[in-house]
Order: structure tokens, then C-alpha cells, then sequence
């Protein structure tokens, strides 16, 4: 899987692609964003820099007089996001410069950076960097832009369409580094979204200046067994110390969700003060709002079958 960027032919048109790139689900202040990024002093809405054909971004204020939606993320790993073209005099015209540089992003199949402003942080007015996206479509009242695929098969799927579950990842070719950076990127941030920011068995959820801390997704499958990071269906929210013990298969739940412990003597005389114990046979109290983001069935069951050798 090549980098899509490497073919845009404007090096600074790329370079300011692959910054914010490396910022994907990062919260960045808008200050730091007015330095780094062409346009973001001087423009809201989308930017599009002058003599290029192309839009280099698109963002949302949270005073915007559009009714733009929150991202919404699937099981592979892919978001999307609705986003209303400029009107002028309230009405809605696409030879506008700035919605002409988006429908021909959609042409040529550039991608353009995506920023949604969030809640000051410490009077620091602040923006989720959604990462790069690619526009997908254009229904007359919106824009409908993916984010970039961190699968092989990129094949855009159809509306609802779920894709099946591959538990293992094994490519013929070497992932690029900058595509696994992206993935492990993606992984973590979609997981951490759609488990509430909130470790799944304890519940647990620290905030500070504006993030979320001590949480990591981790893998039902682990990485170093080929278990997949492109999809979010081999990955759960916890905080670090569950983390820690479910990597050690001291604990690990059933296909309905039910906390298993382990019978070790020695750890369950020590797990008192750790409390899962307390948890044993319950359900996980803390899944996706989506059951088909939940953990797959086969991950599932390839922990349990490593658990129960390890009892
Ligand atoms: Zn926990």
C-alpha cells in the first residue's frame, strides 16, 4: 500500500497534507494551527489556496452557521463526515471558489485536511485534527468525505454496508511506515471514541487539560500474533492497569461479554485490592453504543482458547 501523497505534484501542498496527517485525532490549539497551517488565520470554513485548484481544508467552528455532524465511525477503521458547502446570501452555490476546490478534490481524488473546533482548554480555543479525508460524494446539500483508508482494500463500501470481520493481518507486501503509524493511530482514537473514553471493565475515565489519560486500547488478538489493527473489532478500551492484566491472560471475557479470571491462587489473593475479582462472570459493563462495533466473535474466541492454556 503506497502513499497517496507522494503523487501530489505541489510540495507544499503536501507537506501541509502529511502535518496534518501527523496530527490525525490529535486536539491542537488554534494558535499552534494558525502558525503551522496556510490559510488558518485568515479563513474559516474551507480554504482554498489562491492558484490552486484544489481545497486544502475544511473546518468547523463551533459558532458555524452550518449544520455539520459529528464524525461517525465504522468497524474497519474508516470515519465519515457530513459537511455543508458555503452559501452565500444564504443560498448555496457551487461555483463559489471554495466549494469548486472541494468538487474538484472529489475529482482528482485529493484529500483535504478535516479540523473541528472543541471546547476551550484552559481559555485556549482548541481543534480536533479529524486527520486527512477524501470527498467522497455530494448529495446537494452536503459533502460526504471518508477518511483515508489504513486497509488494503481501499474499495469504498456502500451506505450501511458492514464489512466482514478478518481477524489476521498478513500482507504480501510491506506496510508502509507511514500507513502503520496511521492505523495505530486510528485504532486507538476510534476505540477511545466509541468506548466513551472510559476503560470497559472498570469504568474508569481520567481527564486532564482536555485529554483523556491512563487509557489504552489494546488487542483482543495482539499485534505480535498478527492480530489486526485496521479493524476495530479486534480492540477494547482499557485502562492501563486492565490493560496490563488482560495481556497477561489474568482475565479475558466470554462471547457474551462475561468476565472470566483466571484460578490462579496467587493472583486472585492479590487481585483483591485490584477488584476484578468483583467483576467475575459479570458482563462487560462498558461496550460501544453499536453492537457491530463491539469485539468479533473470532477474537473473542482465539483469547479465550489462549486463556484457557493458560489456567
Ligand atoms: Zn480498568
Amino acid at each position: 500500500m503506497t502513499d497517496p501523497l507522494v503523487s501530489l505534484p505541489v510540495s507544499k501542498f503536501r507537506e501541509s497534507l502529511a502535518q496534518i496527517r501527523e496530527w490525525e485525532a490529535d486536539l491542537v490549539p488554534a494558535a499552534v494551527l494558525q502558525q503551522r497551517i496556510p490559510g488558518f488565520r485568515a479563513f474559516k470554513g474551507i480554504y482554498k489556496p489562491a492558484g490552486s485548484s484544489h481545497a486544502l481544508w475544511i473546518r468547523q467552528t463551533l459558532r458555524g452557521v452550518y449544520s455539520d455532524m459529528k464524525p461517525e465511525y465504522f468497524p474497519d477503521g474508516s470515519w465519515t463526515y457530513r459537511y455543508s458547502p458555503e452559501s452565500q446570501e444564504g443560498k448555496l452555490d457551487t461555483n463559489l471558489a471554495t466549494n469548486r476546490g472541494l468538487l474538484q478534490c472529489m475529482k482528482d481524488r485529493v484529500p483535504i485536511g478535516v479540523f473541528r473546533q472543541e471546547g476551550d482548554v484552559s481559555g485556549r480555543t482548541m481543534y480536533r485534527v479529524l486527520g486527512l479525508g477524501y470527498i467522497e460524494g455530494f448529495d446537494g446539500s452536503h459533502f460526504t468525505i471518508r477518511g483515508e483508508p489504513i486497509n488494503e482494500s481501499s474499495e469504498p463500501l456502500g451506505e450501511g454496508v458492514i464489512p466482514p470481520f478478518k481477524p489476521f493481518e498478513f500482507s504480501p507486501t510491506p506496510v508502509e511506515t507511514v500507513v502503520r503509524k496511521l492505523r495505530e493511530r486510528r485504532f486507538s482514537s476510534i476505540i477511545r471514541e466509541l468506548y466513551h473514553e472510559k476503560c470497559s471493565l472498570c469504568e474508569v475515565g481520567y481527564r486532564l487539560h482536555g485529554r483523556s489519560l491512563a487509557l489504552e486500547a489494546a488487542h483482543v488478538i495482539p499485534v505480535g500474533q498478527a492480530g489486526i489493527t485496521g479493524d476495530i473489532r479486534n480492540g477494547l478500551l482499557l485502562c492501563s492497569n486492565h490493560h496490563a492484566l488482560f495481556d497477561a491472560y489474568a482475565w479475558t471475557f466470554d462471547r457474551d461479554f462475561r468476565v472470566r479470571v483466571t484460578k490462579d491462587r496467587e493472583f486472585r489473593a492479590s487481585a483483591l485490592a485490584n477488584h476484578v475479582l468483583g467483576w467475575e462472570s459479570q458482563r462487560l459493563p462498558n461496550l460501544p453504543t453499536s453492537k457491530t462495533n463491539y469485539p468479533a466473535p473470532e477474537a473473542i474466541e482465539w483469547r479465550l482458547s489462549e486463556f484457557r492454556k493458560q489456567v
